[in-house]
């Protein structure tokens, strides 16, 4: 799990290419459960630094082109640093009205006057202030069905009788329930 791949074996590892960026797929498949790829310029900075990067820690490409991937060319950027350098319009840091972090705002937040640094912090604004983006298919979540299934299953219903008493399919019932009872606990209004 930590291994740290040295310069020559990311050589000899077979390569391909994503978004522009150099992949290359390691012996051991991997370290992601989806792809059995890893971008090339993080497993150079890895063999580099020779620890594991975090995931806060971003590699940036110096002269911005993509498959320069030698190590003078690297960068090591906090994600807000980086957001900066390439969106310097968006850089602009904001203050998150629920827990008084500073964020800077991604582009897709652009279009709308996001207030909140993180989902987490989103969750407790009142819904209507939320303006999270909108779910699969374009459509909103429907709140009201989501809590009725998690009223009913608490009163000790199986989720099978609950999505037949609702009238929806068992998964679409399930996927409601593990999605948003996560979410119970959370203050709707802070
Ligand atoms: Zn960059
Ligand atoms: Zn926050």
């Amino acid at each position: 799990m930590s291994y740290i791949w040295t310069l020559e074996e990311i050589e000899q590892m077979p390569e391909g290419q994503n978004h522009g960026y150099i992949i290359r797929y390691p012996p051991d498949g991997g370290r992601y459960k989806t792809v059995e790829w890893e971008l090339e310029h993080r497993l150079i900075a890895e063999a580099h630094l020779g620890r594991r990067l975090l995931r806060t820690e971003h590699v940036h490409h110096d002269d911005e082109n993509r498959q320069h991937n030698s190590w003078d060319n690297l960068t090591l950027k906090s994600p807000s640093e980086h957001a900066k350098h390439h969106h310097p319009k968006e850089g602009e840091m904001r203050r998150c009205v629920i827990c008084h972090a500073g964020f800077y705002p991604r582009a897709a937040h652009l279009s709308y006057d996001r207030q909140t640094c993180s989902r987490q912090c989103n969750w407790k604004l009142p819904e209507t202030l939320q303006r999270r983006r909108l779910y699969l298919n374009g459509r909103k979540p429907d709140y009201k069905l989501n809590a009725e299934i998690i009223r009913l299953h608490t009163t000790g219903m199986t989720l099978r009788v609950v999505a037949s008493q609702l009238g929806i399919t068992y998964s679409s019932c399930k996927q409601r329930y593990t999605k948003w009872s996560k979410r119970q606990g959370e203050p709707l209004y802070v």
